[in-house]
């Protein structure tokens, strides 16, 4: 894909990019290894100031960098305001909390004296989508600079205008020249800058297949890997839910974003005795929402982030319906300028359509009756994928049985899942591997030196 800016409320380019030479490439990635050697050395203290003055820009400048990712990638304005304040967040809880995460950890051993010491890695690459086009990098940035590692970043092609932002704000939060370097590359460059020995681990967030030839690679050349490759979630209704919350939060789970989140519930799992209640309530929310220019305040639902995008949803609900699935709401992109798609809800997908099987990366939603909790269960694990999933009962054995049975790596219970960077995020199966966020996600690009002294 070219490296270009295209506003998809439009589809007016904005400006477009080359991608770097081979030599600029070597010459980021020289910066980057002489930015780890010195980067490592320098004091806690000194990183964390450096945090939360990037967190400060965050705030002082949230106008301009939330317009920036609304013209680039289409979420509405409101929601752009509100990613950055979540960056703004993620560098405080890091600047709060570094200094525990990483203090040594005795360990009682028969040994004089034993400890774990917690040592940066290096240059990480992260390779980011363009969903959440500065949380999926600072999720990322914030515990690996606190933690000394210093990141090379291959943005998505449609974001590059944000990929570089995020470079300047870190430079002029104070932190060392080099310590996160935007590469604006396309997909064949990135073998060569993974197999660089001066790239010692690698991070993915977006596609089983992007995740797939990425950590193949990674692997291969016995580097660390942390996987985020989205989810096709469950959300689940129990008879004893509170159905009124449940329909409205149900909205607001899949249509978040746009409906292009990893974590956006996608698959509704609806018990018998509640279905139709929650079915009428739901399809009433998907077809209240406000869709439209995502520069307005009052806009809920903006157009998908590229024209690529659009064909595969409208292509993988053309598909449902030809499978036999119901139609309730919704179905089709909307007419005229920019990639909007109309809420949608799907009833009944068969099981051997292949989209039951796939992730959705818009407003669509799959729902499905069934007569238990065991069915419920069984339905909710028949998929590919493992991330997180929002279970809705008021009965506290359920709960516990839901909890312990579905099979992914975060369980909401009567909320929608979010992300939070106190607790670990990441999932199971082709949902990836490895955690990001709070203390699990730091340790992921971090040596767990054993010491023993005797
Ligand atoms: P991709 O997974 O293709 O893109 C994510 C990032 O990975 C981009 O920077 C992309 O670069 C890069 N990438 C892709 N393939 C490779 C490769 N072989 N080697 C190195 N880097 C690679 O997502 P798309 O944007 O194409 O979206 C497709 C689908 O992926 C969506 O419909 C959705 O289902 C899922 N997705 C999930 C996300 C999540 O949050 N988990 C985020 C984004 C997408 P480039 O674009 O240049 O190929």
């Amino acid at each position: 894909m070219a490296i270009e800016s295209i506003n998809p409320a439009t589809g007016a380019l904005i400006r477009s990019f080359p991608a770097l030479t081979d030599e600029a490439i070597q010459q980021r990635l020289a910066l980057a290894a002489e930015a780890f050697a010195a980067y490592r050395r320098v004091p806690l203290a000194h990183r964390t100031l450096c945090m939360r003055k990037l967190a400060a820009i965050l705030d002082q400048e949230v106008d301009d960098l939330a317009a920036l990712i609304t013209t680039e990638m289409g979420k509405p304005i409101k929601a752009a305001r509100a990613e950055i304040a979540k960056c703004a967040a993620v560098c405080r809880y890091y600047a709060d909390h570094a200094a525990l995460m990483l203090a040594p950890e005795v360990i009682a051993t028969p040994q004089n004296h034993s400890y774990v010491r917690w040592e940066p890695l290096g240059p990480v690459l992260a390779v980011m989508p363009w969903n959440f086009p500065f949380w999926q990098v600072f999720r990322f940035l914030a515990p690996a600079l606190m933690a000394g590692n210093v990141g090379v970043l291959k943005h998505a092609p449609n974001v590059p205008q944000c990929a570089l932002a995020i470079e300047s704000l870190v430079r002029r939060a104070g932190f060392p020249r080099g310590t996160l370097q935007a590469m604006l590359v396309e997909v064949p460059q990135v073998e060569g800058i993974l197999s660089d020995k001066r790239i010692v681990a690698v991070t993915v967030t977006g596609s089983p297949q992007a995740g797939k030839a990425v950590g193949a690679l990674a692997s291969w050349l016995i580097k660390k890997s942390v996987l985020e490759l989205g989810g096709s979630d469950p959300f689940v209704v129990m008879g004893s839910a509170d159905i009124k919350l449940a329909a409205e939060t149900a909205v607001q789970a899949r249509c978040i974003n746009s409906g292009q989140s990893c974590i956006a519930a996608k698959r509704f799992i609806v018990v018998d005795e509640v279905y139709e209640e929650f079915t009428a309530r739901f399809v009433d929310g998907m077809e209240s929402i406000r869709v439209g220019d995502p520069m307005q305040e009052a806009t809920d639902l903006g157009p998908l982030a590229t024209a690529g995008i659009l064909a595969g949803v409208e292509s993988q609900v053309k598909a449902a319906v030809d499978a036999g699935a119901r139609l309730l709401t919704g179905g089709a992109k909307m007419l005229g300028k920019g990639n909007y798609f109309e809420p949608t809800v799907l009833a009944d997908v068969p099981r051997t359509a292949s989209v039951f099987r796939e992730e959705i990366f818009g407003p669509v939603a799959m729902l499905f009756r069934v007569k238990n909790m065991d069915e419920a269960i069984a339905l909710a694990n028949d998929t590919p994928f493992g991330l997180g999933a929002s279970v809705w009962t008021r009965e506290a054995m359920e709960q516990q049985r839901l909890i312990a049975e579905l099979e992914c790596g975060m369980v909401y219970v009567n909320s929608m899942v979010v992300s939070d960077p106190a607790l670990p995020f990441g999932g199971i199966k082709r949902s990836g591997y490895g955690r990001e966020l709070s203390a699990a996600g730091m340790r992921e690009f971090l040596n767990a030196k054993t010491v023993v002294i005797s």
